[in-house]
């Protein structure tokens, strides 16, 4: 189960675009599901902002 996430995840988590307020908002999200420890959110987080990661700059 883990080993299939970190397939569909790679360890290298996003960066938020740094103009970008839902970026940001996905970020502190991010950051609270980790320490909460609620990695599957986390992870969802993650998805979002490299779906997310598409800025014209
Ligand atoms: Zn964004």
């Amino acid at each position: 189960m883990r080993n299939h996430v970190d397939r569909l995840f790679p360890p290298q988590p996003p960066e938020p675009a740094p103009e970008c307020a839902i970026c940001a908002d996905l970020d502190r999200k991010r950051a609270t599901a980790n320490a909460e420890g609620d990695y599957s959110r986390a992870s969802d987080c993650n998805v979002l902002l490299r779906q997310h990661g598409k800025h014209a700059r």
